[in-house]
């Protein structure tokens, strides 16, 4: 439970002053519910204020600072306004006006008397108006602040409104111990957390304030990860050791390559520990995970452990069983599938198989893992593209079992490292950072669809060559249906010239086992053709593939064409991606397909992509709804994740339950940003 001492800070905005029904559900638009979203609602900017010698058409609308004289006074009768009629510099009547409190009105403006005023000139007939002007001596005037703190705003709520809510909230901060390490603080000179608060507010300028709140956040998305890990490892594994008996025998036809081999020791180094492994394998597409999450398997097997792979799709888990059986087979290793198409006898055959132990290695989807599915010694579990489970899921895997089994994760989507940090921050990391020798790099091209013709008349060429290609249709509307609808047009279209049965069709709404037969009838050279949506991006394999074409290119990120472009390049010939882009691009569009031209290195087009279309994209965690950063940047989460990292890795290896005071401050930091079920994971321990 949150402690008390934020607990005004997490009450409704409606507690604050002046605040009804209205406000409250024009707040609710930008996502404003509590005092404390009020509070970290840090102004984006200053407005300018315009000094002038007078009102003029041209200030209309804008903030301006006048020096007036007051003349004449008429007193508001009923619910009429008070107006004070002044000069300005130009001698143009402009009318003060006043909807309440006149007294203090009339006492700020004196007859005949020279004031500034400050505030926004409207008309009022033929009149210049100034409503509820700010009233400043003329020897103040000099002092006047030309800029604003500017905020977010929506209908319903100024500016004006705005700062006073948000300095209201500001109110509710409490003075909380630091938990900060006292020397970086001292290092970066940041103000204490509410000073900064505060002058992040006054002053939407100054960078001090707001980088130790954007750290604060990195701090609590840390800290929160270290928790996870301390938590997942906290149990007593089981150490895996191999003897080589089973991988020894493996029949390869070629060597690894030098990262391989590294990636493999390290996983092996951990297997062999009694803590859970907790490891992210990072490799681009075609750098040969497979293989080293097979030695990772043997590696559990010849210790006398069941190992489980996790694939995000069928298609994908039936590709690795096709590979590995083979593999494993020729060794006696014993190798079975398990997804949501496995039922009846072949599902109880399976499960029996896991249960009693004659099943050493599962491949599967997540199916593998439902309440049900008991298996006899589970050691390892390897999870292929990562990306798509969130931290909770990676949990649950590992928080089921006594003796937790040991975790790789691997990721062909290239992270940068600061995104790793932020979102894998609990695991080791190993990076396969070198391709096996003898790839041809794949040549991308970058052509207009007006040219759509002549690229299928290439396409015609390539196939009669022997060639096969895939083409790939774009998700574009929010509904599968339409988009399936495209992708059934362009097969009928390439149907209609190469013939009816050249040409396969795969997208997301038709059945699994219906993709899996025209996956299949690609693979083994029957079609020329696939024509899919995004579908195959994941992990396919058909090296005899050295063409993809990707319409509406454009509309990909950038990661995504990285991706797709993996599925050729990976047999003997020379490939080629084609990106068929449409008229209307935009500067950056033109500048990204640029760069995929330009590079084929993933970790370059990821930190690319990371800067134009922020990290949702990236990791694919838009929907699965792992939050963002709330006040730190792109910018400052490469600065100081790291830093954090250290961090809070320091503040648990000395204080594991968070009870010094620092500590407690530290859990404080991770209810401010709502990290709750973390400091329950310290709760349960
Ligand atoms: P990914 O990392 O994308 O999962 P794969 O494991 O599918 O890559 O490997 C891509 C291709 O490279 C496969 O056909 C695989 O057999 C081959 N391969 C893997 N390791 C090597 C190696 N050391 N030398 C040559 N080819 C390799
Ligand atoms: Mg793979």
């Amino acid at each position: 439970m949150r402690p008390e001492i934020l607990n005004p800070l997490f009450a409704e905005v409606e507690a604050l002053k002046g605040v009804g029904p209205g406000i409250t559900k024009a707040l609710a638009r930008l996502d404003l519910k509590r005092a404390i979203d009020l509070v970290y609602h840090l102004p984006t900017g200053t407005i300018d204020r315009v000094r002038a010698p007078h009102a003029s058409q041209a200030l209309l609308g804008r903030i301006v600072v006048l020096d007036v004289t007051p003349v004449e006074v008429r007193a508001g009768s009923g619910k009429a306004p008070l107006r004070i009629f002044a000069r300005d510099g130009d001698d143009n009547t402009l009318t003060l006006t006043f909807f309440n409190n006149p007294a203090w009105a009339k006492r700020q403006l004196p007859l005949h008397q020279k004031r500034t005023v400050i505030g926004k000139l409207d008309a009022y007939g033929q009149e210049w108006q100034i409503v509820h002007p700010e009233v400043i001596d003329l020897v103040m005037a000099s002092e006047v602040a030309l800029r604003e703190p500017v905020y977010g705003l929506t209908e319903g709520i100024s500016n004006k409104r705005m700062r006073e809510l948000a300095l209201a909230a500001l109110e509710r901060v409490p003075q909380l111990a630091e938990w900060i390490e006292p020397s970086l603080l001292g290092r970066e000179r940041w103000p204490a957390w509410r000073a900064g608060l505060a002058e992040a507010h006054s002053d939407p300028n100054s960078t001090l304030p707001r980088k130790r709140l954007a750290y604060d956040e990195i701090f609590a998305n840390q800290l929160a990860l270290m928790l996870l890990r301390q938590v997942a490892r906290r149990k007593r594994g089981v150490p895996l050791q191999g003897d080589g008996r089973l991988s020894g025998k493996l029949q390869l036809p070629y060597r690894l390559t030098n990262a391989q081999q590294r990636v493999i020791g390290e996983i092996r180094g951990d297997m062999a520990q009694d803590k859970p492994m907790l490891r992210l394998l990072q490799g681009d597409v075609g750098s040969g995970k497979t293989l080293v999450a097979l030695l990772a398997m043997l590696e559990a097997v010849e210790a006398g452990a069941q190992a489980a792979m996790l694939a995000p799709t069928e298609i994908l888990a039936r590709q690795h069983q096709a590979t590995l059986q083979r593999q494993c087979e020729a060794i006696g290793v014993r190798i079975a599938i398990l997804t949501g198409r496995e039922k009846g006898r072949t599902r109880e055959s399976v499960l029996m198989g896991l249960a009693d132990g004659s099943i050493d290695i599962l491949i599967g989807t997540h199916a593998i893992f439902q309440q049900h599915v008991a298996y006899k010694k589970l050691g390892l579990i390897v999870i292929d593209e990562q990306h798509r489970f969130g931290v909770s899921q990676r949990l649950l895997l590992s928080e089921k079992a006594e003796h937790p089994p040991h975790l790789l994760a691997m990721t062909a989507t290239p992270i940068p490292r600061t995104l790793t940090l932020t979102h894998y921050g609990e695991m080791d990391v190993s990076r396969i950072d070198e391709m096996p020798p003898g790839r041809t790099p794949v040549e991308t091209l970058v052509i207009s669809d007006q040219k759509l013709g002549d690229v299928i008349d290439g396409l015609g060429r390539h196939l009669a060559a022997g060639g096969q290609a895939y083409w790939v249709c774009p998700l574009v509307e929010e509904s599968e249906a339409i988009d399936a609808a495209a992708a059934e047009d362009r097969a009928r279209l390439l149907r209609c010239r190469f013939g009816e049965d050249r040409v396969g069709l795969v997208h997301g709404r038709m059945k699994g086992a219906d993709k899996d037969d025209v996956m299949a009838s690609f693979a083994n050279g029957d079609l020329g053709v696939l024509v899919a949506t995004t579908v195959i991006e994941v992990g396919v394999d058909v090296p005899n593939s050295s063409l993809i074409i990707v319409e509406g290119a454009e509309r990909f990120g950038l990661a995504q064409l990285h991706q797709l472009r993996g599925r050729v390049g990976r047999g003997a010939a020379a490939s080629r991606c084609i990106l068929l882009r449409g008229q209307q691009l935009s500067e950056t569009g033109r500048a990204r397909l640029a760069l995929m031209r330009e590079t084929n290195d993933g970790f370059r087009i990821a930190e690319e992509d990371l800067r134009l279309r922020g990290p949702g994209e990236i990791l694919g965690t838009r929907q699965s709804g792992e939050q963002a950063f709330k006040v730190a940047s792109q910018e400052d989460v490469a600065e100081l994740a790291p830093v954090a990292q250290g961090d809070a890795r320091l503040l648990l290896d000395r204080d594991g339950g968070l009870a010094s005071e620092r500590g407690q401050a530290a859990r404080l930091c991770l209810y401010l940003f709502e990290r709750d079920a973390a400091v329950g994971l310290l709760r349960s321990g």
